[in-house]
């Protein structure tokens, strides 16, 4: 049953629940179309906030329930029951039956190529059992599973199994969305840890039976390391006797930190030399230590409500950017977390789904796990710990595990922490959390008589339902150069909590040329007037290697805009720009092919938009083709060398340093292609002993519209790995020409390992489709109507990724009155489908402006 009304919940309305519940014990009679659950918990009023006795609960068979034994008859809704209960503690038992076979929406216990699991997060665990389904209510767990499957797990320690059963029993009160059971036919590869007090884990990550069992080395050595790194950087130490890891198929999200049973979906786990690139592997080390980090930061310590879901993410999100720098290049990390933020948290900032870090009011929780709560969050964690220093930083840190530990708390226990601990005021910070919009700062100098000035101005756009907005404290990491390229005044962090404010530097001989927020110190859009000269020089000379790239990057866009809106030939001062960083072997590969890369299309139509320009993805497109031709043209004589100077002999390693060398070879070899047919890249392929080679060449091949007898030949050698499949599936729309992109991905939903209930390959064809800007705005609007169609299909049985997958039409506005006419008939369409679900109505709702309800 769907809600006929959707209603929306606020912040302001936060009331605890009525009830403690102080412990429960589940047991789960395993079946997959009828599985009984039967729950006993002690319940006690809370005398504080006493009220009605309400258990969430969806989607259940009630079979019976009782009160200290008694029979009751409660009043089931669909949303959940009520039921008078005596005022004083009590023991509320119940049964009821699911069915996790037909349960395609992957929350709360489902089926997965015959391995039964669970997603509890956020309000999951309704669907499982009668309970308060609320992160606020802790509750010792004790879970007994019976099933005939020789695996079978639950959170915390094991204790006791037999043939056909389990039982487990964690100590650490959690709520119900850190829950987790998993049985299945399934394969341990195990490890072993011993933490800083002495103490012993197993460790295991649980794979099906088959070619999955060669793919979990990795993972288990990135789960060591976060381990390690958790106790030395935080002194956060591991508190179960077991620590399971599972991979499973068919999952909504990346991975799920439930307590001692992290579920990850496949692609975020496993990883093979022959079957994962290097960015695989980055990114499944950084996953991997964020749900472990989520053990402190998350479990121990859990949020009051779901309005505070960036207590823990974006200090967790915060805390995996840490870790991955400590394992490469600072440096690089920086510059690819500002990639994405920029990308796409400012793209959401700027359109009708933009909402505060920490939001005040929702329809569908689900729909706020986003890149503002995640991303956006972790940089608000950075300019604190950069207002604060490093020292402070983590002795508020220390104070927050010792007086929250235990506790759901809220983003003021958060502040506050660091209030007490540093004596600061962080009223007008806590602006960050409540505020929605990407503040522009502006800035103007001035010298005179040896005294420099910069003038910054803050302003924030109006966002949905919030028209104006105060000041913000940003702190803005300035250093200063001569003109002969050395720095002048070293770094400093300028605290600016004005609309408008001056900062002077006296004693300078002459004016220097300035480098403004530095390793991107506070997420803004800086607004100044730069000579391509001045980005040129900054290119070439900043110390500051963000900024170095900033300039690249900024240079890049001002060529890209100005071959795009006034057909004009690409800049000498970028070209000669990039050939200099090419060449310069001082510095790191990584970083090098993070200067060689162009904005992408999707960015490059934000900046037209910005400067009111109204964007057209056709000419953008071939603008960008047209730029990586002179590119490779002025670069000829370096790329080959460079590429040469990059080959790695021996066994592949995922090491950051091999993976840098790799990146900045495949840069070159992606030039190259555009001047010599693709000869070279051929010659790459057929050489190739790993993924990240191998597709690299492949991608390269078929930019150029080669590549026929490589892809078929990609496809056959992987069609029985269906991770390898998705980077096929995808690789396939994003590579085709912009009018042919909808045909393709329409040609691959015919083919028969398309399967609309696996997230990975759905998202694999239409994330694709939607990531390939000029061809998901053809003009014919056909990739508009193609994904609009699948995705009513597709919200009858998921609607967490459908609603998730509908931001593909965020930025409908920034387009041609034509366009946005034919994204309006597809979104009114979507929002008229029979039996729409809360969580894609709420979207499309935001997308079209509805007020909310
Ligand atoms: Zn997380």
């Amino acid at each position: 049953m769907k809600d006929a009304a959707p209603q929306t919940i606020y912040l302001k309305d936060y009331r605890p629940f009525g009830y403690h519940i102080d412990d429960v014990h589940l047991t789960f009679r395993l079946s997959p179309e009828a599985t009984r659950v039967v729950a006993r918990m002690s319940v006690r009023p809370n005398a504080a906030y006493p009220g009605a006795f309400f258990l969430h609960g969806q989607d259940l068979k009630l079979i019976w329930a009782k009160i200290d034994g008694a029979e009751v008859t409660p009043d089931v809704t669909d949303a959940g029951l009520t039921c008078d209960v005596p005022d004083a503690p009590f023991v509320w038992e119940a049964e009821v039956e699911i069915s996790p076979a037909t349960n395609t929406a992957l929350e709360g216990l489902y089926m997965s190529n015959g391995m039964y699991c669970t997603q509890c997060e956020a309000e999951g665990f309704r669907k499982i059992t009668f309970y308060p389904d609320r992160p606020d209510v802790m509750s010792v767990f004790t879970v007994r599973i019976e099933g005939d499957l020789p695996v079978l797990l639950s959170n915390g320690n094991p204790m006791g199994q037999g043939d056909g059963w389990a039982e487990w029993h964690d100590p650490w009160p959690k709520p119900a969305y850190l829950f987790a059971l998993v049985g299945g036919d399934l394969v341990a590869h195990p490890g072993q840890f011993t933490t800083m007090s002495g103490k012993d884990v197993d460790l295991n990550i649980y794979v099906r039976p088959g070619p999955d069992e060669d793919k979990c080395a990795f993972g288990m050595e990135a789960l060591k390391r976060s381990m390690t790194w958790d106790e030395e950087v935080y002194g956060r130490e591991y508190d179960l006797d077991i620590f399971n890891i599972v991979a499973v198929d068919d999952f909504n999200m990346g991975a799920m930190e439930n307590k001692g049973l992290n579920i990850f979906n496949s692609s975020c786990v496993l990883a093979s030399p022959e079957t994962s690139t290097d960015a695989n592997f980055e990114r499944i080390d950084a996953i991997i230590a964020h749900e472990y980090f989520h053990n402190w930061t998350g479990n121990r310590i859990t949020c009051r409500d779901w309005f505070q879901l960036c207590l823990k993410e974006g200090l967790t999100v915060f805390r995996d950017q840490q870790y991955t720098g400590d394992q490469g290049s600072h440096a690089v990390k920086r510059i690819e977390d500002a990639i994405v933020l920029r990308s796409h948290q400012f793209r959401e900032d700027n359109g009708p789904l933009a909402h505060p870090v920490r939001p005040e009011s929702f329809i569908e929780i689900n729909n706020f796990y986003t890149i503002t709560v995640y991303e956006k969050g972790a940089e608000l964690i950075g300019m604190l710990k950069r207002l604060v220093g490093d020292a402070a930083y983590y002795k508020a840190l220390d104070l927050y595990f010792t007086r929250h530990d235990g506790q759901a708390a809220t983003i003021e226990d958060w502040l506050k922490v660091f209030e007490d601990s540093t004596g600061r005021d962080l009223t007008q910070f806590k602006r960050w959390y409540e505020q929605a919009g990407t503040p522009r700062l502006a800035v103007t100098e001035d010298f005179k008589d040896g005294t420099y000035a910069l003038t910054f101005t803050q302003t924030t756009p109006p966002t949905p339902g919030q028209d104006t907005k105060a000041p913000q404290v940003i702190p803005v990491a300035v250093g200063l150069m001569s003109d002969d390229g050395t720095e002048v005044l070293p770094t400093q962090v300028l605290e600016m909590t004005k609309a408008e404010q001056t900062f002077t530097f006296d004693g300078l001989a002459a004016k220097p040329v300035p480098s403004i927020l530095r390793d991107f110190s506070a997420p803004v859009i800086l607004q100044r007037d730069q000579t391509n000269a001045e980005r040129a020089f900054l290119m070439a000379h900043d110390t500051d290697p963000f900024n170095r790239w900033d300039a690249g990057n900024a240079l890049a866009r001002d060529v890209y805009r100005r071959m795009v809106t006034e057909d004009a030939a690409p800049d000498a001062a970028y070209l000669d720009g990039i050939a200099a960083i090419l060449r310069d072997d001082s510095l790191d590969p990584a970083f090098r092919a993070l200067v060689l890369s162009l904005p992408s299309e999707d960015d490059m139509a934000q900046d037209l938009a910005d400067a009111d320009h109204i964007p057209d993805p056709t000419a953008i497109h071939h603008a960008g083709e047209a730029l990586r031709v002179a590119m490779a043209q002025h670069l000829q004589d370096i790329l080959p060398r460079v590429r040469a100077d990059m080959a790695i002999n021996g066994p592949y390693s995922p090491d950051a340093k091999s993976a840098g060398k790799r990146s900045l070879g495949n840069a070159c070899l992606a030039l190259l292609s555009r001047l010599d047919g693709g000869a070279a890249a051929a010659a790459q392929y057929k050489a190739a002993d790993n993924m990240t080679m191998q597709i690299a060449a492949l991608a390269c091949l078929l930019k150029i519209g080669k590549g026929a007898d490589e892809s078929a030949a990609f496809r056959a050698q992987w069609r029985e790995d269906r991770l390898v499949m998705d980077k096929w599936f995808g690789l396939t729309v994003s590579s085709a020409a912009p009018q042919d992109a909808a045909a393709t991905a329409d040609r691959l939903t015919a083919e028969p390992d398309f399967d609309m209930k696996n997230p990975n390959r759905f998202r694999a064809v239409f994330g694709a489709l939607a990531g390939h800007a000029a061809g998901f705005h053809d003009p014919s609007g056909v990739s508009y109507r193609m994904l609009g169609d699948w995705l009513a299909r597709l919200d009858a049985i998921n609607p967490q990724t459908t609603a998730r997958m509908t931001t593909a039409f965020a930025t409908w506005k920034r387009y041609d009155s034509n366009r946005q006419a034919m994204i309006r008939t597809v979104l009114k369409g979507l929002e008229a489908t029979p039996n729409l679900s809360r969580d894609t109505g709420e979207m499309v709702g935001r997308m079209l402006g509805d007020t909310p309800s």
